[in-house]
């Protein structure tokens, strides 16, 4: 069946790109877009690369706060010198717990619970608030899928819950993912691991949408990759909003309540910079959930498909990765000056004012077809044309003003911004928690020439013509 669907695929496509060879303008708009189908050594070498190196650094990374104080260059000299060894090291982390087994089979299930049996309710009382069932962007293939929102209700749901736990139930003590984290970093991988095979397993034997689906013909690409573009269980399982949202994002906001209540455990007070960690990552946290429908039209949803990087990523670089600040302040506890921390919390806030309103112009944008206000002017636009795989003409719109105009990523540029701030409430004393904003920079700046490689092959010379209407990507005037 797979191979006949494969097959199928690749005529529509041949098919496809003869009848837009020559097409190029507004009105014959360009090629096939989507995800690759074929993968050049460069983007191969990176997956292979990627998919052998990425479980080594997030366990790098949590093994240097345990072992060596959040240190990234001890464990590097001892092994130089041989005062330590890849052996010792391995044999000094906590090894697969039961424990750990059970607390994350719980947390997993009781997720899986809160997203597939309570529908969203909090719409119907939070003013402005879009939850419930809502529309996904069209696909590739020229389908628009329904998607059940209810991130935020979860969200709410789920810190109650801890809240009721710490202030009155103390069933479980609030440290208990600090107090599991390693044991708990094995369980996430066997996850993440087990559900990109089974992504990858399913892609070929029963796919949801078999037209969305892109074979590439390399084993490794398919697996790191996807080859579904959105895998679903029955109607309404999504993977790709499910592992995102809930197992990831939910988690991040509880994993810093738990680094908060070890500082308070160990030295019996909590940090300026804990604090501060905590409220600018839990703003972006809960922006994301009120967003939750928007996230619908991002890349994620929009372009990339669903394998190990997604579904790995999801269970275990994000939860463990995007949380190193306040495992480093637990181990490394910073008190900022005043100004100091008036100085992040500024960067922080006027980042995340970026992030959002850039993002709050398109959609808005995009939701009235161009009908409203940007900067208190009606906002100018380049029209351009598209086609979906199964031929169907589409139209759309490119805004060239607002923050759209001043350059064509200013949100990733606020994100970038955010992320600064959290690396910066920890200080100067270890380059350990500066690791996000170099691996942000990395993901947003190569996120900038994927969108554009998919923009261009999707709208063609309209393109084009906005990008010379607004020439700049991140920074005016420099990229
Ligand atoms: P965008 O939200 O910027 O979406 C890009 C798409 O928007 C394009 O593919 C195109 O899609 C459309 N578009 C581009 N230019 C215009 C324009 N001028 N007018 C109207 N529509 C336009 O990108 P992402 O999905 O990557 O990011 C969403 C947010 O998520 C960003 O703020 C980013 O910083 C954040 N993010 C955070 C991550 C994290 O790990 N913390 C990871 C990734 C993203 P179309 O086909 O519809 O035309």
């Amino acid at each position: 069946m797979s191979s006949a669907v494969a097959m199928e695929a690749t005529r529509r496509r041949q098919r496809l790109s003869s009848n837009w060879g020559a097409s190029e303008t507004t009105e014959e708009p360009a090629g096939q877009w989507g995800r690759a189908w074929e993968v050049d050594w460069f983007s191969l070498s990176a997956v292979i690369l990627l998919l052998c190196t990425a479980p080594f650094l997030v366990f790098f990374f949590v093994m240097v706060c345990d072992q060596y104080q959040c240190s990234v260059s001890q464990p590097l000299v001892e092994l130089y010198s041989g005062e330590a060894t890849l052996r010792s090291i391995w044999d000094k982390a906590p090894s697969f717990t039961w424990t750990a087994a059970q607390i994350y089979t719980v947390w997993v299930s009781f997720q899986v619970v809160l997203y597939m049996c309570v529908p969203d309710i909090t719409h119907k009382f939070l003013p402005g608030y879009a939850g419930g069932v809502q529309d996904g962007a069209r696909t590739p293939a020229g389908l628009i899928n329904k998607y059940e929102i209810n991130g935020l209700q979860s969200w709410l749901i789920t810190h109650a819950l801890w809240y009721a736990n710490a202030q009155y139930f103390h069933w479980f003590s609030p440290t208990i993912i600090f107090d599991n984290w390693i044991p708990l970093l094995w369980c996430t991988n066997i996850l993440g691991y087990a559900v990109s095979t089974f992504a990858f397993v399913k892609a070929y034997l029963f796919p949801t949408n078999p037209e969305d689906c892109k074979f590439t013909g390399n084993v490794f690409y398919n697996y790191m990759m996807g080859i579904e573009f959105n895998p679903r269980i029955g109607k309404w399982f999504d993977f790709k909003l499910f592992f995102n949202g809930r197992p990831g994002i939910v988690a991040w906001t509880l994993i810093n309540l738990s680094y908060a209540a070890k500082q308070q455990e160990l030295y019996g007070y909590v940090t300026n910079s804990m604090i501060l960690v905590n409220v600018l990552q839990a703003i972006y946290v809960l922006d994301f959930f009120w967003n939750e429908a928007w996230y619908l039209k991002t890349i994620d949803i929009c372009h990339d498909h669903f394998g190990w990087y997604l579904g790995w990523g999801d269970c275990v670089w994000l939860p463990f990765l995007y949380t190193l600040q306040g495992l480093y302040l637990v181990y490394n506890p910073v008190q900022l000056s005043t100004a100091h921390a008036a100085a992040v919390l500024l960067l922080g806030l006027v980042g995340y004012y970026v992030f959002r309103s850039t993002n709050h112009q398109k959609d808005l944008f995009r939701r009235t077809d161009g009908k409203c206000s940007i900067w208190g002017n009606k906002p100018t636009f380049i029209e351009c044309a598209y086609r979906s795989g199964d031929g169907g003409l589409h139209h759309s719109k490119l805004m060239t003003s607002g923050f759209w105009g001043v350059a064509r990523h200013l949100n990733y540029t606020g994100d970038l911004m955010g992320s600064l701030a959290y690396c910066a409430a920890c200080g100067f004393g270890h380059i350990h928690p500066y690791f996000y904003i170099v691996y942000m920079t990395i993901l947003l700046v190569h996120r900038c020439v994927r969108d554009e490689h998919r923009c261009s092959s999707k709208y063609g010379k309209d393109w084009k013509r906005y990008t010379d209407a607004v020439p700049y990507r991140l920074l005016p005037g420099i990229f």
